[in-house]
């Protein structure tokens, strides 16, 4: 089909709205590959938009591609954990038998290979990306096996599906993994229970958000719901783009059906009609499974009109995928993308509840905090508030990786120790653990005993190992690149701060770097804390403060000058000023006696 007849299908389906400009973008390169200046300025035409504005999300997305790719795009996992596997060997080795450069296309446009953030499957790891498809435990073998495929140019469907296959890894289970329930019961107590029923029974439960912040998740629909206008939304915010967390990708897997029912439990709770999945690219894979469950439960009457018969009770959902940006994530963001926008973070008040999604009061939940609402609407408030702390009520999954025998998921009552998760999942000699991933906290062995909990030590979820053999140096660089790659731009203290710090660190690395460099890190990481407009910027210096301040000898050995030595070499940068104006005397030389 012509790159014309592709744009106009794609934009017909989806009824030339321009709020959905993202999702078209994304289907019309599904079939093309990527995105033309023609084809953008077609798609800018079809919708009556200016192809500025067109360009403006191409370039935004990661996953979005202005320039030709292969038609094969592999994408390595770089998160650390992937690293402490052999990620980057493996990356090399296919680099060279592909004879390509990092982010090159080969000159018959069959292949590109380049490095991707986290992909989520860091308890099977090291993982890439094949056209979003993802190819977990790569071994050397395997990437040979890949590199031949791509060489005889056989199409994707034939390749063995033993390559794709993604474990779920659940090693503990409490009362969420755990339970087994009737398909729509959980709804069906809600309806019994009525709209202020099932919210009296939320703020009994004292729910609090898990994607981190820890929001009272009753106040949060309580809001919504009194909020003026006809019209809401409930959003499942399945973007889980934090490195070392992909809880999400198992209760997508396996417990859709349980997130979509808290989802429309939600709506019968707020009085919306409407549920949006926005789910991260990188889990593209679900896409297809996950609309066919929306199809049965629409045929089991779990949504659609009346649902379960209840006159009035009208919820349906859609599924948006996002396209390799991890501010997504944060929930204003999460929202401008879902309207078709590059995902920059909104300023707030107003916030979500009151205006969110075009416009619309919306609730944003976390995917477990949904599936949380179908317990509390079988077993009650109580019940749940009776599990955990008392300011953390119930069950926090964690996604365990790194430097342990049994990597996977774990899930806890609230106020389990650190020691005991490194118990249960064989974690020995461990130097250091990061939680909730970059932007959460390094603990070391004298913290094991700290609680997870929204009091002590808060989590959305990541719980990354390092062992004593680690170089928490090399982390925190990891995570430095990943910030300066993830900013947004949308404000100065953490587009250039995160690069900065990138680049001190990489000075570090190269052996070049003095305390001055320690002491700019530093300066960075409270300028970063303090004016960034949203977490991303906020968290971006904690790595480097955590490790410096508990690993310094990290940083000492390799710190070899104990002056200044310029990241800009000035007198090279004059040479050409030198030959212009024709001297060459000492005078002209920086750092010259004159
Ligand atoms: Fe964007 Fe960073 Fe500013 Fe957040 S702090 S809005 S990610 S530039």
């Amino acid at each position: 089909m012509s790159a014309e007849n592709v744009v106009t299908r794609v934009l017909d389906h989806r009824r030339r709205d321009p709020t959905l400009l993202l999702q078209i973008l994304r289907e019309i390169q599904e079939e093309l590959d990527w995105i033309s200046p023609d084809t953008a300025h077609a798609v800018a035409a079809g919708l009556s938009i200016p192809t500025t504005q067109v360009d403006s999300v191409v370039q935004f997305y990661a996953f979005l591609y202005d320039q030709p790719r292969g038609r094969y795009r592999i994408l390595f996992s770089d998160n650390i954990t992937d690293r402490m596997l052999g990620s980057l060997t493996l990356f090399e080795h296919v680099l060279k038998r592909l004879k390509l450069q990092r982010g090159e296309v080969s000159t018959d446009s069959a292949v590109s290979v380049d490095l991707t953030s986290c992909t989520g499957m860091c308890d099977q790891g090291p993982a890439l990306l094949v056209n979003n498809r993802p190819v977990t435990r790569v071994t050397a073998r395997r990437v040979d096996e890949i590199c031949d495929l791509v060489r005889s140019d056989v199409p994707l469907a034939e390749w063995p599906a033993d390559f794709f296959r993604v474990e779920d890894n659940i090693r503990r289970a409490d009362a969420l993994l755990g339970s087994r329930h009737e398909p729509g019961s959980g709804l069906r107590a809600a309806i019994a229970l009525g709209r202020q029923g099932m919210l009296d029974e939320m703020k009994r439960s004292n729910l609090r958000g898990r994607g981190g912040a820890g929001f009272a998740t009753a106040v949060k629909w309580e809001s919504c719901r009194n909020a003026p206008g006809a019209e809401r939304y409930i959003v499942c915010n399945a973007d889980e783009g934090e490195p070392g967390t992909f809880k999400d990708r198992v209760l997508l897997t396996s417990f859709a059906e349980r997130v979509f029912e808290g989802m429309a439990i939600a709506g019968l709770a707020v009085g919306a009609a409407h549920g949006l999945l926005y789910m991260r690219g990188e889990y593209r894979y679900l896409l297809e499974p996950l609309k066919a469950k929306l199809e049965f439960m629409r045929r089991d009457r779990r949504l659609g009109a009346s649902i379960c018969g209840a006159q009035g009770f009208d919820f349906d959902i859609e599924i948006h995928l996002g396209a390799g940006a991890y501010i997504c994530g944060e929930e204003s963001a999460l929202i401008e993308s879902l309207e078709g926008k590059p995902g920059k973070p909104r300023i707030r008040p107003p916030f979500p509840v009151t205006v969110g999604y075009l416009g619309k009061p919306t609730v944003v939940n976390n995917v477990e905090t949904l599936v949380e609402a179908t317990e509390i609407a079988l077993h009650g408030g109580r019940v749940f508030a009776g599990q955990g702390t008392r300011r953390s009520a119930g069950t926090k999954i964690l996604s365990v990786s790194g430097d342990c025998a049994r990597p996977g998921l774990y899930e806890y009552s609230f106020g389990v120790r650190v020691e005991q998760v490194l118990k249960d999942c064989g974690a020995t000699d461990v130097a250091a653990v990061q939680i909730s991933g970059p932007s959460g906290v390094c603990l070391t062995p004298d913290e094991f005993r700290r609680h997870i909990a929204f009091e002590d030590v808060p989590t959305a979820g990541a719980f990354m190992i390092f062992g004593k053999e680690r170089d928490l140096f090399e982390v925190a660089r990891n995570f430095a690149h990943f910030f300066a790659h993830e900013s947004c731009g949308f404000c100065t203290p953490c587009r250039v701060g995160t690069t900065l710090m990138r680049d001190a660190l990489d000075k570090i690395a190269d052996g070049r770097g003095s305390r001055y460099e320690i002491n700019e890190l530093m300066r960075l990481a409270e300028l970063l804390r303090r004016t960034s407009h949203c977490g991303l910027g906020q968290m971006a210096g904690n790595p480097v403060r955590d490790t410096w301040l508990k690993f310094r000898p990290a940083y000492e050995r390799r710190l070899i000058r104990g002056d200044f030595d310029p990241a800009v070499d000035l007198d090279a940068a004059l040479t050409r000023s030198r030959e212009i104006t024709g001297r060459d005397d000492a005078a002209a030389h920086v750092g010259a006696e004159s």
